[in-house]
């Protein structure tokens, strides 16, 4: 989405004067909002969130302050979606950056995934039941779409639970829009990532598959991939053994199945930071996830080595555009009576997209 340039005076700001005006306006903002931090923010925005998390946690998060008037989510426009799905109606929440996407969730959208759909039917034909799921990394309108088929939303921690529901449900399930979740959860379930899975490129027809292939497989993955955690590479962790005989790898499963199967352990942000936690003091870690919270977690157990898997990683981009400038601007907005940025769920959407939510809590509880 298209975000206006800052006004000069925020644009021109030094970090130590944009955090001191974020204090003061959080002061006066008092109980009427609630700042969400997610793990990947650098920590010059997490050292004002009351709620650090992953985008489901942050959401839930939010969702136990109904007094809040405002809800102001440093993270990307999908999660902002998730909180307004789920919050009170007289609730407005924020993204301090409209131009902080998730270029995954941009790898799918709702005229693809609907021709998609329409291709597998004609394909498959009426007999064979396909049960939609999609990660929560997705538009609001994906989510709808979902949840309008019966199908249901995931998480990174859930994908497990939530597919084989979904397979229990039908003979098929098309999973979008994260490739790589969608093959290590298959993978885990014990599926075959070659015979058992076809991937789905929107921009070709069938997505690039013979309907003999689409009739054969259980799986139909979307082409679509985190760019951050796309980078991990099995040759990484080989160098990271070579480097730290007794190391211990934990990668999260938007990597690729073979840097997955080549790790000791993989899992959710909020795995990776447990197991962190749980870890004996003097243990050495590389971990295949986002620079931001690598950093922090190494700051924040200094009796354990803790190290990124690529030495080269660059943050994720779009979530950095939550610059302290711009969550200085909304909140000195707010103080001053607008609503800059809210991320408003159209009625119908959002309808659907909670019912697609609400299914993945009942069928993952
Ligand atoms: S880390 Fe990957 S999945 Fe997460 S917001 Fe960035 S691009 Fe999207």
């Amino acid at each position: 989405m298209y975000q206006a340039p800052l006004p000069t005076v925020y644009a021109d700001m030094t970090p130590e004067e944009a955090d001191a005006r974020i204090v003061a306006a959080k002061k006066v903002l008092g109980s009427r909002l609630v700042v969400l931090g997610h793990h990947y923010q650098q920590n010059a925005i997490i050292r004002h969130a009351d709620y650090r998390g992953d985008s489901y946690k942050l959401a839930k998060d939010a969702s136990r302050h109904p007094e809040a008037e405002f809800i102001v989510f440093c993270g990307v426009h999908f999660m902002a979606e998730s909180a307004d799905i789920l919050s009170g109606d007289d609730q407005h929440v924020i993204l301090p950056n409209l131009a902080a996407g998730c270029s995954m969730a941009d790898m799918a959208n709702l005229f693809q995934v609907r021709t998609c759909w329409q291709e597998l039917e004609k394909v498959l034909g009426p007999q064979t039941k396909i049960t939609p799921v999609t990660y929560i990394n997705s538009a609001a309108n994906l989510k709808a779409f979902v949840g309008e088929r019966g199908g249901t939303v995931c998480t990174s921690s859930n994908a497990s639970k939530a597919v084989s529901w979904a397979l229990e449900q039908g003979d098929k399930v098309l999973f979008f829009p994260d490739q790589h979740l969608g093959r290590n959860t298959g993978v885990a379930l014990g599926y075959d990532p070659d015979s058992d899975m076809v991937v789905w490129d929107p921009f070709k027809p069938l997505g690039g598959n013979s309907p003999e292939r689409i009739r054969e497989a259980k799986f139909i993955l979307w082409k679509g991939h985190c760019s951050v955690h796309k980078r991990f590479t099995v040759e990484q962790i080989e160098q990271a053994r070579r480097e730290h005989p007794g190391i211990t790898v934990i990668v999260h499963p938007e990597c690729p199945l073979d840097v997955v199967r080549a790790a000791d352990l993989s899992g959710s942000t909020e795995t990776i930071l447990h197991t962190i936690e749980a870890a004996p003091a003097g243990s050495t870690w590389a971990i295949g996830t986002e620079i931001n919270l690598v950093s922090r977690l190494a700051k924040e157990h200094p009796d354990k080595t803790i190290f990124c898997l690529d030495p080269q990683i660059c943050p994720c981009s779009t979530m950095y555009r939550i610059h302290p400038s711009f969550l200085c601007w909304v909140l000195e907005e707010l103080v001053a009576g607008q609503v800059p940025n809210e991320i408003v769920v159209p009625p119908k959407v959002k309808h659907f997209a909670k019912l697609a939510l609400d299914r993945m809590l009942t069928v993952c509880s």
